[in-house]
């Protein structure tokens, strides 16, 4: 199976200036949160692309006639916390009736496996579309056990949105969950030993929150 099939990079100019931008170390928390908010926005517009409509009648100041609206409570934001925060903002703007989740993971310092300490979602997942947010998909481990749990309700259909990837995050991502869709600004070179992505941008909770 081709590990990239169901990878969609986003490389709209827009999105790409401003990932470089957000890649400078000496971008700021503030300009690093407001770069993310603008770049999810724009994905936005590529992973909504399918998004369901049913039509409705307007009445414009001329007469009657018929438009498609998207059914926003059908969609569910997933932030995996605490940098899902970052993207959740942006998506939220151009969609504000979805719902949102959150799934509390942290990564084990010396394992780097997936602990989870919070799980709260919408109730009926089983009618709804869900978008899980994370800006890095790094090892995979956080996305895959997000993804497992959430399957447990048994959701419409799940996609699964970054910022920034690397051929490790794709693989165990493709491996565990071959039908989930990855959307992504970039796709980088590998990991370090610390499983952070090269060349990357840092750890994005603590840029996102100004924490280091
Ligand atoms: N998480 C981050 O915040 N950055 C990385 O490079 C990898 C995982």
């Amino acid at each position: 199976m081709d590990p990239y099939e169901h990878v969609h990079l986003i490389d709209h100019p827009l999105v790409q200036h401003k990932l470089t931008l957000m890649r400078r170390k000496s971008a700021s928390s503030n300009s690093f949160r407001r770069l993310l908010t603008e770049i999810s926005t724009l994905m936005a517009y590529e992973v909504l692309r399918d998004l369901p409509t049913h039509e409705v009648e307007v009445e414009t100041p001329l007469e009657t006639t018929t438009g498609r609206v998207v059914d926003g409570k059908k969609l569910v934001f997933v932030s995996i916390l605490r940098a899902g925060t970052g993207i959740l903002d942006g998506m939220l703007s151009v969609v504000p009736g979805a719902r949102v989740g959150h799934i509390g993971l942290y990564r084990d310092p010396k394992t780097h496996v997936a602990v989870e300490y919070y799980f709260k979602m919408p109730g009926d997942l089983h009618e709804r579309d869900v978008v899980v947010v994370d800006p890095m998909l790094a090892t995979g481990n956080s996305a895959v056990a997000a993804v497992d749990r959430l399957q447990e309700h048994g959701p419409r259909s799940i996609k699964f949105v970054c910022l920034l990837t690397c051929p490790e995050g794709i693989a165990a991502m493709t491996r565990a969950h071959p039908d989930v869709p990855i959307y992504t600004a970039a796709v980088d070179r590998q990991l370090d030993e610390n499983a952070y992505i090269l060349p990357g941008l840092g750890d994005a909770g603590d840029r996102i929150f100004g924490t280091k």
